[in-house]
């Protein structure tokens, strides 16, 4: 078993692990191994003096961040100063951040150090990591296999233990799906919950920024740097900042109501399903109860899903005209990116017959009732994360069939709840997680359900 985020964490403040050693040796491993895992595009070239100055800070005895010295990479999503955010897009190939984002900033202000900027799906539309401009990404943890996506290079960068955290974003799924796929663990905060200033979004009622980490202590120590209000967004919900590390020294399920639902058996390959179901039953071994919950329309979220984020994602990239980043978008965009477009574009121009917008919101708010009164009767949900095993890289898939891996997780989304992975075990050898959906501010109860389940192995 490899070291846990906060036994590193406190070699590093012990000064036994020096933050430099750290960051040189995540480099040293990416050198070896990122040529054919392919989750870096790039790196941060002041990381080791950044690291060094940390190391400054521990000698000369001053107070250090809670990431003091761990590694982080960041989906090119998310604008780091002086790096790239290319959105894995030729579109942006050239784009320097001006600025870090505001996340980035809550991140540099509790030490961590930013190692570099992980692959993804062009412009984060994908379930497979396939589409970047950049070649796609493998899964260390499956070769030969997709990892999952968009968030495809933190999950994987994370798999192979080629730094110690990783920020993902998360529209339909994109943090957790890979994360599932990877073997790891991931968060897609509360809707409004994480700054999303710096974010190039992809569908901006139901982005989240959220954490990808080895295990579920890293997770929650991530979520706790970066989540909290904001005054630069009027859409954050406004909440304190919360110490979810603490929170989960609260190791005991007794009293907890874990919702379990029909329609996840109904969508989900029964192998991966057996899996979850073991984990069911640990569940309710560790004193939790288990309650059968009504989910009937959560299927229709998915095409609900897939005409809001086009028409989102349409407008959002309107900028992208060639005028201010150099390359007009639809000129230079891979196939799904450009249909995504065109989609967008139709519905749009359909919308005052209100034909197809108006009924997906009507859908959303369905789906997001089913959900809340759902809550009313348990404090977390359980079930598979992706339907299906992840297909080999390279296969070629319908669309429709690529969206298909999304069934599960925009719910979460559509409604604006969190939702955590943990993994549950193997099937074939490809690594299955939990989905572990939560409340509206719920991550506490997710946080510690996740825990539990991998305390219990
Ligand atoms: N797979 C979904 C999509 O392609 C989710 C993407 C995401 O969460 N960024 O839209």
């Amino acid at each position: 078993m490899a070291e846990g985020t906060l036994a590193k964490l406190a070699r590093i403040r012990g000064g036994e692990l020096s933050a430099a050693e750290n960051v040189a040796s995540a480099l040293e491993r990416i050198q070896e191994l990122d040529r054919r895992i392919n989750s870096f595009i790039e790196l941060n070239p002041n990381a080791l003096a950044e690291a060094e100055a940390v190391d400054r800070k521990i000698k000369r005895g001053e107070r250090v961040g809670k990431l003091a010295g761990l590694t982080i990479g960041i989906k090119s999503n998310i604008n780091v100063a002086g790096l790239r955010a290319t959105c894995a897009s030729r579109t942006l190939q050239n784009y320097v951040s001006p600025y870090d984002a505001e996340v980035i900033k809550r991140i540099r202000a509790e030490d961590g150090i930013i190692i570099g900027m992980n692959n993804m799906d062009e412009f984060a539309c994908g379930s497979s990591g396939e589409t970047s401009a950049f070649g796609p990404t493998d899964n260390p943890a499956a070769p030969g296999h997709i990892p999952g996506g968009s968030s495809s290079g933190g999950a994987a960068a994370i798999a192979a233990r080629l730094c110690d955290l990783c920020l993902g974003t998360d529209t339909g799924g994109s943090i957790r799906n890979p994360a599932s796929h990877c073997g790891i663990v991931g968060l897609k905060p509360t809707y409004g919950l994480v700054p999303r200033q710096g974010l190039i979004d992809l569908g901006m009622s139901l982005d989240q920024i959220g954490p990808l980490s080895a295990d579920v202590a890293g997770t929650a120590l991530l979520l706790e740097t970066i989540a909290g209000r904001s005054d630069n967004e009027c859409i954050m919900l406004k909440v304190d900042r919360v110490n979810y590390s603490e929170l989960l020294r609260e190791k005991s399920l007794k009293g907890m109501r874990i919702g379990i639902s029909e329609k996840f058996s109904e969508l989900t390959d029964p192998a991966i399903m057996k899996v979850i179901d073991g984990q069911i039953e640990k569940l309710r071994d560790l004193g939790a109860e288990i309650v059968e919950v009504d989910l009937p329309n959560l299927e229709r979220g998915l095409s609900a899903y897939y005409l809001i984020v086009s028409v989102e994602f349409f407008s959002g990239t309107r900028k992208f005209d060639g005028r201010k980043y150099g390359r007009r978008i639809e000129d230079v965009c891979g196939e799904e990116v450009l249909r995504r477009i065109l989609r967008g574009r139709y519905i749009s121009q359909k919308e005052y017959r209100g034909k197809f917008y108006q009924r997906a919101l009507q859908v959303r708010t369905l789906v997001r009732r089913e959900l809340l009164a759902a809550f009313e009767r348990v404090d977390v949900i359980v079930g598979p994360t992706v339907p299906k095993l992840p297909h080999r890289l390279g296969t070629k898939i319908t669309p429709m069939e690529m969206y298909a891996y999304d069934y599960l997780t925009v719910p979460a989304n559509l409604a604006g709840i969190c939702a955590g992975v943990v993994n549950a075990g193997r099937v074939n050898g490809i690594p299955v997680g939990l989905q572990v959906q939560g409340r509206v501010l719920g991550e506490p109860e997710v946080l510690r359900v996740m825990q539990a389940l991998e305390a219990a192995g």
